[in-house]
């Protein structure tokens, strides 16, 4: 019997997610966002859980290269642009459309000689991590233009605060104060903006997180939004153990008992993604039935609560997120966000993907 950890990615669940993009924002194109190995799901099912997108973004030049391989023959942007030289030319040769955000960039696009790339002009509107600031903006647009090897250039943002809307529309009105007068496409929205911010659905739309199942807001969970959960992370018992009254278990001794009470030790800890962090009384199901986890995760295993299901035994399925357990939830309960959970599922997790048409 092989290790019981197991990640499964449904290519149903991507798809349904995109098509709810696609409700939410019907006049605007997609850009399905499959940076990060798609948030951890793998650049291959992503493919075919987003055939209906009108694009893809993603920031590694050997995803993109991937993309392509695999018969990707939409567009495909690069949200960070060029990193060197050689980028321009792997740009023109599998025709990918490039982020510019500094002045180093627009340089190497002088310098490139290669066929004629499609540009998104990167406009900080106060995140102040990437793009040019809104008083150089209508000139770094002007000089983009002129370039040969520039084949046309759009307009983008990327918002600080889209999970709260007030923060959103300031960033928002910069940005089209700045652009009003340059002729182009725009594209502003993340997952957050794209669902919370009707005036931020402009010709393209970036999701990323929703399209995995997993929700951008605090308070909102992704099956409020009508979401599915495109990863479940999985594992099994694999023992038991009988705690007496202030008995404890894992490292540190966190937990003791404060009765007699049977727990389960389940395959699956730190080394393969799952939150060290997670607290005492983190959601997890064993059995189909929510329980609760208890003390220290450690790097293989962590313990849980068999209260609820005194039935249950060695061998009983777990889900450590998925469908009766979002990962939003495991997240909240460990001080982070579902984002950072799904991209850190390790390699040593086995995969599964569930096809369309199985
Ligand atoms: C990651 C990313 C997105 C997607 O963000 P979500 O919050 O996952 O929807 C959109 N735009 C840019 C520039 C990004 O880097």
């Amino acid at each position: 019997m092989p290790r019981p950890t197991l990640a499964t990615v449904s290519v149903g669940a991507l798809a349904h997610n995109l098509a709810q993009a696609r409700r939410c924002a019907p006049n605007s194109r997609i850009w399905a966002v499959i940076k990060a190995d798609a948030y951890g799901h793998g650049l291959a099912c992503a493919l075919r859980g987003f055939a209906q997108a009108d694009g893809l973004a993603l920031l590694e030049f050997d995803g993109a290269r991937r993309v392509r391989e695999l018969g990707w023959r939409g567009p495909v942007l690069m949200l960070e642009g060029a990193f060197c030289s050689a980028d321009f030319v792997t740009a023109g040769e599998l025709g990918l459309s490039l982020v510019v955000h500094d002045l180093g960039q627009i340089a190497g696009l002088r310098e490139y000689g290669g066929a004629p790339i499609a540009t998104w002009l990167k406009i900080n509107t106060g995140m102040n991590r990437l793009g040019v600031p809104p008083w150089q903006a209508a000139r770094m647009y002007g000089a983009l233009r002129a370039l040969p090897g520039v084949a046309s250039v759009g307009l983008m943002t990327h918002f600080a605060n889209a999970d709260r809307a007030d923060g959103t529309c300031l960033a928002l009105s910069s940005f089209n104060l700045v652009t009003a007068t340059l002729p182009g496409e725009r594209s502003v929205a993340n997952s957050a903006a794209l669902l919370a911010v009707p005036d931020a659905r402009t010709d393209w739309v970036r999701p990323g997180i929703m399209l995995y199942g997993a929700s951008p807001f605090a308070e909102r969970s992704a099956a409020a939004l009508g979401l599915r959960p495109a990863m479940s992370l999985n594992s099994e018992v694999i023992a038991v153990q009988t705690l007496m009254t202030g008995d404890s278990v894992g490292y540190g001794s966190l937990f003791s008992a404060p009765h007699t009470m049977r727990i389960g030790i389940v395959a699956c800890g730190y080394a393969d993604g799952y939150p060290r962090h997670a607290p005492t009384g983190t959601p997890i199901a064993v059995a189909g039935m929510r329980t609760r986890t208890l003390g220290r995760v450690s790097m293989d295993m962590l313990a849980v609560d068999l209260e609820p299901m005194p039935a249950v035994g060695v061998g009983a399925p777990v889900e450590l997120w998925g469908d009766l357990v979002s990962v939003d939830e495991v997240a909240a309960a460990s001080d982070t966000i579902g984002y950072e959970l799904l991209c850190a599922v390790a390699p040593r997790v086995a995969r599964r993907v569930i096809d369309l048409d199985t």
